[in-house]
């Protein structure tokens, strides 16, 4: 590339550019049009492929060890779905393609949604949210636009103080204001707060299930009953769904409207904020809410609905994530209902596991049931010996594993969240608690040690905060 677009100072506060054999007399008074070679380095292959190869070395993913980071949900992600993804007919399609040449497309994301209806019981789904939070905004859209077709005004939402920060902050976004539940000391929501809780003017409660300290709500169906009585929604966070995919129907515990993370439960690479998709499956009682455009089916052919009158509009260009919809669609047909009933089972196997390997090392401060897809223990039992939740997480990235979810849920004191998913073995899982209690046991012998860990990785401990407060941003190095 000789020449291209590019941006120069020419004089103080001024910006300007060039174009390739482009002349655009009308911009030139104001943007100073100049032509000018680009100063790019010159490089070979090879150089350039070891940059890049160099770059990916340094980050860490799944498929370079365990990644057991809790609610998030990092399981391996099967190389057949981006092969799926990368298909010609699906990575080349260009959005505004007319429906009658973009059938098989419109034909994946009408049947993702059936199993998506299936898999949830629910009646009507939006596959458009492009990540779990938004899925969330979206579902209390839906129940905003529902009250007011009612003529009914309520306007607040009942939210656990376990809950995803991005659950108020949805609420605030929507235009909710959030009312705050304390968790029992058993970890899961009580009866008769909750009675108490629902007044006129609540809409919904948003619960997450399974909750963030991966139990079951088990009184979800008697909470949903008072709800309904009292003319509020069940809002459910599926984010978690890993832990009953295929043993139970969100239906059955009287839920409304749940967001799926597609890129959770069914596999997609994801981290440090996407890319994400947050499908929303309703009631019936919601479905003319829904965002536009729905997906529709007349005989064999498949079509784009803009035509919805009560729609709470666009959520965002055209429909959604598509390559995170050919992943998940590859997935779930991959492992069919059995399958993926196998892959929850896993999941909780797993985190019980964990669970009771390192029960007698580290604090559990809930420790009466048994989990499903997460386990979480405190550093209460570390602190005695003057080391935290933080050295120990540390201290893991020398030993080559991403460290657990920590500090979260806020509830609990120096919380680890540990996920191990159902896609990890025995070994893997063993390897990763021996290290656990080794750790535990280095910092017990001299914490100055484990304060200053890690010791192996190109970036040292470093001052978030610090960082975060004075970021230094450069463009050149
Ligand atoms: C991950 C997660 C979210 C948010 O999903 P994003 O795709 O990151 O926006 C919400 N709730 C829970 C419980 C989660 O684990």
């Amino acid at each position: 590339m000789e020449e291209a677009l590019l941006f120069e100072k020419t004089s103080p506060g001024r910006i300007g550019y060039s174009l390739p054999a482009l002349d655009v007399p009308q911009c030139q008074p104001s943007l100073h049009l100049q032509r000018k070679t680009l100063s790019l380095p010159e490089l070979s292959e090879p150089d350039v492929v070891r940059h890049y190869t160099r770059l990916a070395q340094w980050n860490f993913s799944i498929d370079q060890n365990f990644y057991p980071l809790g609610s998030c949900t990092m399981k391996y992600n099967p190389k057949i779905n981006d092969w799926a993804a990368s298909l010609p007919g699906f990575a080349g399609l260009h959005p505004q393609t007319p429906d009658s040449f973009s059938q098989g497309a419109l034909k994946l994301m009408y049947e993702l949604s059936s199993m998506i209806k299936n898999l949830s019981g629910l009646d009507a789904v939006s596959l458009l949210p492009l990540a779990g939070a938004q899925g969330e905004y979206t579902g209390l859209r839906l129940i905003s636009a529902y009250y007011e077709a009612r003529g009914e005004k309520r306007t607040k939402i009942l939210i656990p103080d376990t809950a995803h920060g991005t659950n108020p902050a949805s609420c605030s976004l929507t235009g909710f204001c959030v009312v705050k539940i304390p968790i029992t000391s058993e970890g899961i929501l009580s009866l008769e707060r909750i009675q108490k809780e629902v007044t006129k003017d609540v809409a919904a409660l948003m619960l997450t299930h399974p909750n963030t300290l991966g139990y079951l709500e088990e009184n979800i169906k008697e909470i949903s009953d008072i709800l309904h009585e009292k003319g509020a929604l069940l809002y459910c966070d599926g984010a978690n769904f890993n832990a009953f995919a295929g043993l139970a129907q969100v239906r059955d515990f009287g839920v409304d409207v749940v967001q799926f993370n597609l890129h959770k439960t069914f596999s997609t690479p994801h981290g440090g904020g996407g890319p994400g998709s947050g499908p929303v499956a309703v009631d019936k009682k919601l479905e003319p809410f829904l965002p536009v455009p729905i997906i529709s089916k007349n005989h064999d052919s498949y079509a784009l609905n803009w035509d919805r009158p009560q729609s709470i509009g666009s959520l965002s260009a055209f429909y959604g994530n598509f390559g995170i919809l050919v992943r998940a669609y590859t997935y779930m047909k991959t492992l069919g209902l059995e399958g993926m009933r196998r892959m929850a089972h896993m999941a909780i196997l797993n985190a019980n596991y964990i669970r009771s390997r390192l029960k007698n090392h580290f604090h559990l401060p809930y420790p009466k049931r048994f989990c499903l897809h997460e386990t979480i223990f405190d550093d209460s039992l570390q602190n005695k010996h003057g080391f935290t939740t933080l050295d120990m997480a540390k201290r893991l990235l020398d030993y080559g594993y991403h460290p657990p979810t920590i500090y979260f849920p806020l509830v609990v004191h120096g919380s680890m969240m540990i996920e191990p998913t159902e896609s990890e073995s025995k070994q893997t899982l063993d390897a990763f608690c021996d290290v656990m209690i080794k750790i535990s046991e280095e910092g017990k012998k001299n914490p100055d040690f484990l304060k200053k860990a890690p010791y192996t990785t190109k970036v040292r401990r470093v001052d978030e905060v610090h960082a975060a407060r004075n970021p230094k941003l450069v463009y050149k190095a």
